[in-house]
């Protein structure tokens, strides 16, 4: 099959995704084979290809969000009919046996594979994946819309989750491909969100996208002037960024989580201690809530605004994130492929 490969750590830069025909998989016991359609693009593609991110598997097929039709079934896997449009995620497989996935928290095994990363990804026609570990996916969206929500829709829904009630104060820092997600999300479940960001010219996006409020970090005393303001801060920024500014403008007793990818900074102890502030962290879903989070979206019409691109610019595609030049997320349309 033709695929896209990433063989070693590269800068950007140097287009270090190679066209290239490798077998194609098949599906082994309990597997579904699923021929891909759309497959998303996560700025986490970069970590894995400048290699902060280190790769069990190499050279590997990167892509953590697939959406496309299965056309056939291991021996024993009998949840999924021919033709069923369905979903593969970050999360390819776990142990199953250690007490996270027996408790559902799956994204907290011990010894978890991912998609793209550590196992074959979507970058190509083919992929297969325990079935168990394949959502379907529901009627009210559009392949290419669906492809984000299974990495940006669940990586902003779980901690949401978790933490918003309707009517409380949140903030979404950093409003690309997940920060997007977040402003959704976190109105569907009618609390009062406001977009931090170090780019004031998306402003009208955040407000369009539904935000209430967007306020540019980067202006003079904004970190002094909306001290205490929010319940939650959901921080998706992939850049290092000082986490003490952020801390500084919860409420007492609030909580920061943050799911972007940061380099490392140092963090005081004072806004914590101060004012009973938690920092925590989350990483994507389980299966269990993952499904949830799909059938959310599809009930409150929340989708991912997505700029369809052909395999092709994939290299140029990764040049423009690191430009913060996307709106909100790139998706692949693998029929390209086959142009070659
Ligand atoms: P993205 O689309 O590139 O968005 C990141 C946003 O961070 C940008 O849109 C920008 O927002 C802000 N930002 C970028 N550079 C910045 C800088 N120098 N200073 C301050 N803000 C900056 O990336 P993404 O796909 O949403 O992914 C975000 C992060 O989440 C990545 O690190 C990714 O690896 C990670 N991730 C984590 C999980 C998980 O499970 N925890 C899952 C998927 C992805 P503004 O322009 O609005 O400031």
């Amino acid at each position: 099959m033709k695929a896209c490969l990433l063989r070693a750590p590269a800068a950007v830069e140097t287009n270090p995704l190679e066209f290239t025909d490798v077998p194609a998989p098949r599906p082994a016991a309990g597997e579904v084979l699923v021929r891909i359609n759309y497959c998303g693009v996560c700025r986490t593609d970069l970590h894995v290809v400048e290699g902060e991110l280190a790769r069990r598997k190499s050279p590997v097929i990167p892509g953590p969000q697939v959406v496309g039709t299965v056309e056939g079934s291991g021996e024993g896997a009998s949840r999924f009919q021919r033709g069923a449009r369905v979903g593969i995620a970050w999360l390819h497989h776990t142990d199953g046996t250690c007490r996270y996935c027996r408790s559902g928290a799956e994204n907290l095994c011990d010894d978890p594979s991912f998609t793209g990363w550590t196992v074959d990804g979507g970058y190509a026609e083919w992929i297969v994946a325990p079935e168990s570990f394949v959502y379907p996916i529901p009627d009210a969206f559009r392949d290419e819309q669906a492809a984000p929500l299974l990495c940006a829709g669940i990586t902003t829904y779980a901690p949401l989750r978790r933490y918003v009630t309707p009517g409380r104060k949140i903030a979404v820092v950093g409003l690309g491909g997940l920060g997007h997600m977040g402003v959704k999300i976190g109105k569907a479940m009618g609390a009062h969100v406001t977009v931090l960001s170090h780019s004031p010219g998306k402003r009208d996006d955040a407000l369009r996208l539904g935000a209430d409020a967007f306020i540019a970090t980067g202006d003079e005393g904004v970190f002094e002037k909306y001290a205490k303001r929010f319940d939650f801060i959901l921080d998706t920024v992939s850049a290092r960024h000082d986490y003490n500014d952020y801390l500084g403008l919860l409420r007492r007793d609030g909580t920061m989580v943050l799911v972007g990818v940061a380099e490392p900074t140092l963090l005081s102890a004072a806004p914590l201690i101060m004012q009973r502030r938690t920092l925590g962290g989350s990483l994507i879903g389980g299966i269990r809530e993952t499904q949830e989070m799909l059938d959310f979206c599809a009930k409150h019409d929340v989708a991912a605004d997505v700029e369809v691109i052909p395999i092709q610019k994939v290299n140029e595609a990764y040049e423009r994130m690191l430009r913060n030049d996307v709106r909100y997320r790139f998706v692949i349309d693998i029929a390209s492929l086959k142009q070659g």
